[in-house]
């Protein structure tokens, strides 16, 4: 099977050729001639398996071969396809993804999202936009203005639409639907099923195709996925010793929190290691500046939150790291999905401490996978500590006290001796492993 077997006009297969596509991966060879057939669809497309431009090549076909713009004005010309996506960095990057197909047409494509200033977008309006990739909010701002016009959508695209629904959306997108017209094709992608996906496909889509290209809730088989079992206060040890042992080159770092991303940072810094944060907290100009410095290879380590778990295509990414497990399952697998996209092998390791042994529970039941585990023991761990609640904010500060950086407080004896001890012990194997703490702590963990 090849691109011209699939009915795609000359110039979106010079294009896709050019970018070294020889064949269409399984959603493609799938949603291309669904989507040419003009009904609706209903998606569900592993991470990493060439989505974007399963929904982006047949809706370029179909909007460059008719060109008749129709529609209503008021004041600005009409828009003809809607590409919605959960987060920014996903939109920038579908849009690149679409003027990149699309070279060789004649059309106009255009990124809005928030974090930037609104007039540039308003001006861009005021010309011709064919494909309009937007996240929700920001689409409404300009609404609110009057300064959009969905009058005429012919094509509808939610993508990583489950993400959005996690996110909130709902409302917004709802709010989207009522303003465009009646008539028009609908395309739902989703990368994890669940309920709130169903009842949404219920009331959006008109006698859908459906199409699943992996099993649901499944890691990609190129992804080696491992866990190291660690003290909580052995974590940043065991990262920068995995980085600078292994001369990692490229690593994305999930956290928790916005704020144990920015911590994080600051103590790879200070280990010399050339690190930036991306989270909801950094003004979009700093997010852009972080992604496209990680996606060129000129900054090693990226921390990030769930912001980037979802959509990020990062070329040839090697390493993923879980630092804290993420609280809901389903991260696990978006997260590890940034490695061992487009068949490329990958590596997504997850340092879980006592804390987390639910979490780990949890995602080794949605994945349906018992995941491999090593003990990491090194002096003065104490595997008998008792779980710690998990909170995602920082801790409360009592009236009237001080500010503390913790990133710069000063740590408690007990951990600060342990994190200035040798080198880590991995597999809890060494004579410095507490004899027998290793085999203890797995024991209870299964
Ligand atoms: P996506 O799932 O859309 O984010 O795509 C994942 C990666 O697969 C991107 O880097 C695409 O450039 C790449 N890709 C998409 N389609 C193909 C194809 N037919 N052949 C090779 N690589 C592809």
């Amino acid at each position: 099977m090849s691109f011209s077997n699939l009915g795609l006009s000359n110039e979106i297969i010079r294009a896709v050729t050019e970018r070294g596509y020889t064949k269409p991966t399984p959603i493609q060879m799938q949603a291309i001639p669904a989507v040419l057939s003009g009904s609706d669809l209903l998606a569900g497309a592993q991470t990493g398996t060439g989505k974007t431009a399963g929904f982006t090549l047949p809706l370029l076909h179909r909007l460059s071969s008719d060109q008749n713009i129709k529609g209503t004005s008021n004041g600005y010309p009409p828009i003809r396809a809607l590409i919605l996506t959960p987060t920014r960095e996903l939109a920038a990057q579908v849009e690149e993804s679409v003027l990149s197909y699309g070279k060789y047409l004649k059309l106009n494509t255009m990124a809005m999202f928030g974090g930037v200033s609104i007039n540039p977008q308003k001006r861009l309006l005021k010309g011709r936009v064919d494909i309009l990739v937007a996240t929700p909010g920001r689409l409404l701002d300009h609404v609110q203005q009057g300064t959009v016009n969905l009058s005429n959508i012919e094509v509808l695209v939610l993508d990583e639409a489950d993400r959005m629904l996690d996110m909130g959306f709902i409302c917004d997108i709802r709010r989207i639907l009522s303003l465009l017209p009646k008539q028009r094709q609908n395309l739902l992608f989703f990368a994890t099923f669940s309920d709130k996906i169903k009842a949404l496909a219920a009331g959006l889509l008109n006698h859908p195709k459906m199409i699943e290209v992996a099993r649901r809730n499944v890691t990609a088989e190129t992804v080696t996925q491992k866990i190291y079992k660690v003290d909580r206060d052995r974590k940043r040890q065991l990262l920068t010793h995995l980085i600078q042992q292994d001369n990692w080159h490229q690593v994305l770092v999930f956290t928790r929190t916005k704020y144990g991303a920015d911590r994080l940072v600051k103590q790879l810094i200070e280990n010399r290691i050339q690190a930036l944060a991306i989270h909801g907290n950094k003004s979009q100009s700093a997010r852009t500046h972080a992604l496209a410095k990680f996606k060129n290879g000129s900054l090693q380590v990226l921390v990030a939150t769930d912001i980037a778990a979802r959509g990020l295509d990062i070329s040839e990414l090697p390493h993923v790291v879980n630092f804290d497990l993420p609280n809901v399952p389903e991260d696990y697998v978006h997260r590890i999905g940034r490695t061992g996209r487009a068949g490329a092998s990958g590596e997504a390791i997850s340092l879980v401490c006592v804390d987390e042994y639910h979490l780990l529970a949890d995602i080794e039941k949605l994945i349906e996978q018992r995941l491999p585990f090593e003990v990491v023991a090194g002096p003065g761990d104490n595997f008998d500590t008792k779980p710690k609640p998990i909170t995602n904010e920082r801790k409360h500060r009592p009236k009237g006290s001080k500010r503390q950086d913790r990133s710069t407080a000063k740590p408690s004896p007990q951990t600060s001796a342990k994190q200035s001890a040798p080198p880590t012990v991995i597999g809890g194997k060494k004579s410095d492993a507490r004899p027998g703490a290793s085999r203890r702590w797995a024991k209870r963990s299964r």
